[in-house]
Formats: C-alpha cells, structure tokens, sequence
C-alpha cells in the first residue's frame, strides 16, 4: 500500500469505481443488493405501524370489525413481505454467489492478458499476492464493496424509515395548557434532535476506537492467514508427501503450526486488547446507545403523559426509535471501513491498470491459404525484465515457411528465450523480428500468436478428459483430435484409455482419472499442437520427460507430421536434429553458427563440431 493518506473523495471515488466494475462483471448483483437491503430495512416498520394501530384500537374504540380488519392487513403484509422479501433474497444470494466466481474471473482475466513479460516483475506479483491476501484476511478489495454495500444500503434504508416514522414524535404538540409545554419550542425540539444525534455519533467513534485494533493488528492477521493457508493446508498437497514421509516433516510442520501461528489465542497481543482497551471501548459504545434509547424513550413517555399522542403512537415511536438509532449507528460504524477499504481498492486497480504494451497493433496475419510466411529476426538482443543482463546479442536469422529448422546448443544458451520472443511472449530490447518484411509489434497481438503451436518444455496439460486436452476446449471434432493423437504417436496408449477421449487425465477431478507418463503427456502435448493447425510449429526440448532414445523417436516421427508446416526444433541434443534443413547454434546468447548437419559437422573450428563430439559417446550407433 502506498505512504501517501488517502483523501475521503478518492477513497470515495475509488468505492464507486468497484461497483461501476461489478456491474460490468456481473450486472444486476447492487440492484439485487439494494431490493433486498429495502425489504430488510424496511419491511419492520410495516409491523411497527400495524402494531401500533391495533394496540390503538385495543386501547381506544375496540371496534371488532376494524380490529379483524387490522389483523388481517397485518397478516397478509407480513405473508406478501416474507414471500417478496424472500424472492428478492434468494436473487440476491444467486448473485453473491456468482460474485464469487466473478472476482476470481476478473483477476484470472487479467493474468491471462496482461504482457506476459509483467508476470515476471516482482513488483506485478507482489501486488497480485498482495491482494490476494487483503482477501483473504477480510475480503478487503473489490470483495469488500460488494458486502460492504449491503450493510451499508440496509443501515441507510434503515435510517430513513426510522426517520419516516418518527418526525410526527417532534411535531405533534403538546396541547396548551397541558404540562412539559416546553418541549414544543422549536429550540428544545433541536436541541433534544442535536442530543441523540450526538450520543448516536459518540456511540459509533467508541465502537470505531474498538475495531482500530483490528486494522493495527492487520499485519498479525496476514501473518496468521499464511500460516493457516500454507501449513494448514499442506496435506493437500499430495506432492509434497514424498518429502514428508522421507525427511519425517510432519514434526516440523507441527511444532511450526502449533508454536509459530499463535497470532489468534488469547495470549496474543489481540486477545490481550481484547480484554482491555479494545472491550473497553465497545462497551462504552453499547453504554452510551442504551443511554440514548433511554432518553429518547423519556421524551415519548413525556409527550404521551402530556397528551400529545395516544398510546399507539408511543409503541410505533419507541420501536421506531430503537431501530433508527440502530441504523444511525450502523450507518456511522460503515463509514470508517469504507474509507479503509479505498487503500486496498488503490492496489487492486493499481493491479487490473497495468497496460498491455503488447497489444498495439493492427495488421491482420490473414491465415494465408498457401500459408507463405518469413520471419526474420534482425540484430535482436534481449534481457529479461528487471536485469541488465543480455540473454540473446544481436540475433540475426531468417527462415522460410515449410523449412525445418533446429535450434540447439548448451543449456542457458538462450534457445527457449529466442523461441518466447518469436512468439511475442517479450518483445526485443533492441532490433526487430520481421513477419513477411512487417515489424510483428504492427500486428494484432493475438492474431500473430495464432500463426504458433508450441510444445514448451514445461508444457502443463489439465486435469480434465483427454480430448479436451487435446483440442483445447470443451466442444471439439472428436475424430480430428483423435487423428491429432495417432499422428502424434499415441496410438498404442489410445485402446487402453477406459472412456477413450472421455477418460480423465489425472485423479485431481476425478478418481478414475488416468495418470500419464512423461512421454505419453509430451504426446497429448504434440497433438495439442497439431490440432491447433498453426502455420508454424515449435517443439521445446523435451529432455525432462524423456530418455535420449524416446526423444529421437519423438523428433524424427514431428518431422512426418510436420508435413507442410514451418517447424522449429529446440535441443542440446544435437543427434535429435540432424535431419534439419538448417542447424542454427546458439552459444552464450548468440548464434554462433548456421548451416547443414553435414556442413556444420566439418568444421572442426565451430562450435558444433565440438558440441558433437562431446555428445558422441552417448550416441555410439549415430554417425556423422
Ligand atoms: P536454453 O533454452 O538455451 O536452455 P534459456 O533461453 O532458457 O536457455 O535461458 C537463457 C538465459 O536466460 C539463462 O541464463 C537463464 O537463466 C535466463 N533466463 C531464462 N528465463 C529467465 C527469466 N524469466 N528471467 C530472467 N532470466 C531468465
């Protein structure tokens, strides 16, 4: 959060921006809000009012017909209220509960769109995390209007039915001649109205001074939060199990969870407010609204004894001044937390504001028929975000639609870094990378990254059924995605998936769900990407998942499926690639040669050559 104090009309600015978001998001969730917030607000002082001239009439003319009439109204109000209010209630909690959803839609929104370069920034996590938590430890943020405003619709409503109610208590006189003719000044009348209004005022700062201790104590609570979602939690975690049994954690994660998460007992520094201070005030608060329900029901009894009203008056005002002193004070008590909540709401549209460099261009790359693209990278160099350190130094390279070229090298030597520029994943430092002789920044964002399938190293497939994997979505032609996994090599595993495409990768979402291999996953991973039917086709290597042998197979039987698609493969394993119309070598950022297996292999001064013969026992049966 930042240093600078927020002003009320920022802080209110900013509440009003969180609801202009969630009507976008989820349209209709304030109107349910404020329908049931009324019916809750008000629908007692309908009892209040019809109560009260019953008892006026039980007291007064005991009209049995008028009497059964007021029963009845009061009955039915009360079914109609019960039954509306209850609609609108349920429409209400509907919406809340998508609201829900819809909060961690509109935060995953922005993670998917915003410059995959900002993911990276410490400073973009830190803010994300940041929010998260302020979620977590009270709903502070976006979450915090939503709750927020119900409270406070209700608290208002509240008050101005109680106010509807009550303002014929000051302006019914008091007969002349009668006793306390006094309290019909207009000046008494202000200054009993400046009283409660001042006690209603002290009520809430004491309640106030009460929950500070609770913002004080925020970074205990965070703290606290962290414990309970990391460690409280850890035995979800079914990765970490190994380590548990192996290095016999579970004494550690005790001692840690029991001894360390001490941040709510009553040892605590909030327990020991709690019992001090903190309680201190909240019952000067409850003291002082008993105070002021006692005098304003002094004021009632006195304008009854006076005859300025009968007795059902007095049951309507005193009722109706109980709940309107609630609501003033609700509504005071609702104002401090909505300033508060303005610092979290800063962070979360400091978050949801960062721009998206990336999507400035225009041109469309129009899924040429005869699919000819050339890209050229032209003296690009790159450093990641937050370091001054080149991982790629002028890179120059030109390749052609339907050519198959192979990028290799050692580990580190900027291979996948290249592969993430060609797919815009970051934009070049210095220098340019050319589609068909145009800067691809002129394109549209999405548009360019189309043109790409991609098999990255750490690729992640879903816990979700194979041909969804597959074809990436959840409607999909199911003999194509099938053709897509034969291409791709999974023939053989295919009959043995219980529910073929229906069968569930993984046990996360279902028990029966099926766990895969290495290899098998890297298959699903290459027919992904055919199914895609990108132009170009991009195979990291794969050497996490698989053995030398199985790599070779999987990259000889890519150059069949391949057919007329541009590929581009990424090995350290130079024996995995030799087959390529060209062998660009990258060595400490930058490619230090280009050409032929057999050209490069030759020159017994190049890189490769030395590449190769390090590698060659590992290969005994390949030959130069
Ligand atoms: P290769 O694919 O050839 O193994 P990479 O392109 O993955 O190499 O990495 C090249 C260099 O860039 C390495 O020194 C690596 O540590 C660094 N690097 C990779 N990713 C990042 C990142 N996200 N932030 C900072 N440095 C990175």
């Amino acid at each position: 959060m930042s240093d600078t104090k927020l002003s009320y009309r920022e802080a209110i600015k900013l509440n009003y921006r969180s609801i202009t978001v969630w009507q976008k998001f989820c349209p209709g969730l304030f109107l349910s809000i404020l329908l049931s917030s009324g019916f809750e607000a008000l629908s007692p002082y309908v009892t209040i009012w019809l109560s009260a001239r019953i008892i006026g009439e039980l007291a007064g003319r005991r009209n049995p017909q008028e009497l059964l009439r007021l029963v009845i109204l009061q009955l039915a109000s009360a079914a109609i209220l019960a039954l509306a209010g209850g609609m609108v209630n349920r429409w209400k909690n509907y919406k809340q509960h998508s609201s829900a959803r819809i909060f961690d839609k509109i935060y995953m929104e922005k993670m998917f769109e915003m410059d995959y370069a900002d993911i990276d920034r410490q400073y973009v996590f830190d803010l994300y995390s940041q929010i998260r938590q302020n979620d977590l430890a009270s709903c502070w943020g976006l979450r915090f209007t939503v709750l927020h405003f119900e409270r406070f619709a209700t608290a208002a409503l509240q008050c101005l039915g109680g106010i509807g109610m009550t303002v014929s208590l000051f302006l019914s006189p008091i007969p002349k001649g009668g006793s306390f003719t006094f309290l019909n000044h207009p000046l008494c009348v202000v200054m009993i109205v400046t009283l409660m209004l001042m006690a209603a005022v002290l009520s809430s700062v004491c309640s106030n001074q009460s929950s500070r201790y609770w913002i004080r104590y925020a970074p205990n609570t965070r703290l606290g939060n962290r414990f309970f979602r990391f460690y409280g939690m850890i035995t979800e975690y079914r990765k970490r199990m190994e380590d548990f049994r192996i290095y016999s954690q579970h004494e550690n994660v005790y001692s840690i969870y029991m001894k360390r998460n001490l941040q709510f007992t009553s040892d605590s520094e909030i327990g020991k407010w709690a019992k001090g201070p903190m309680g201190l005030w909240a019952a000067l608060s409850e003291g002082i609204s008993v105070l002021l329900t006692g005098m304003a029901c002094l004021f009632v009894c006195l304008k009854f004894l006076a005859g300025a009203f009968g007795i059902d008056s007095v049951t309507q005002y005193i009722s109706a001044i109980n709940r309107l002193f609630q609501g003033i004070s609700e509504f005071l008590r609702y104002l401090a937390p909505l300033y508060a909540n303005g610092e979290f709401l800063k962070t979360s549209f400091e978050f949801l504001d960062l721009p998206n460099n990336m999507y400035q261009g225009s041109l469309t790359t129009e899924k040429r028929s005869d699919r000819q693209y050339e890209i050229e990278f032209r003296d690009v160099s790159f450093r990641y975000p937050g370091s001054d350190q080149y991982v790629l130094r002028h890179v120059n390279l030109k390749f052609k639609v339907g050519s198959r070229l192979a990028v290799v090298g050692m580990n580190g030597s900027g291979k996948t870094t290249f592969i993430k520029l060609l797919c815009r994943l970051y934009d070049p430092c210095e220098g340019q990378i050319l589609l068909n002789g145009i800067n691809i920044r002129k394109y549209q964002y999405n548009n360019y990254v189309n043109l790409f399938s991609v098999v990255f190293q750490d690729f992640q497939l879903f816990a979700l059924p194979l041909g969804e994997n597959v074809a990436g979505a959840a409607d999909y032609d199911h003999e194509y995605a099938e053709k897509c996994l034969k291409q791709a090599g999974f023939t053989d595993r295919l009959p043995s998936m219980p529910d073929d495409l229906d069968t569930y990768l993984y046990k996360e979402m279902k028990e029966t769900g099926v766990n895969v291999s290495g290899g098998e996953a890297q298959k699903i991973a290459i027919a992904r990407a055919l199914y895609k039917d990108a132009p170009f086709i991009i195979l990291d290597e794969p050497t996490a998942a698989l053995d030398p042998v199985t790599e070779m197979e999987i990259y000889s039987k890519f150059n069949d499926i391949a057919g007329d698609k541009t590929a581009v493969y990424i090995s350290h394993r130079l024996s995995s690639c030799k087959f390529c119309d060209e062998i660009a070598v990258f060595h400490e950022g930058a490619i230090v040669q280009k050409g032929t297996h057999e050209e490069l292999v030759s020159n017994e001064n190049g890189k490769y050559y030395e590449l190769w013969h390090a590698q060659a026992q590992y290969y005994v049966t390949d030959k130069a």
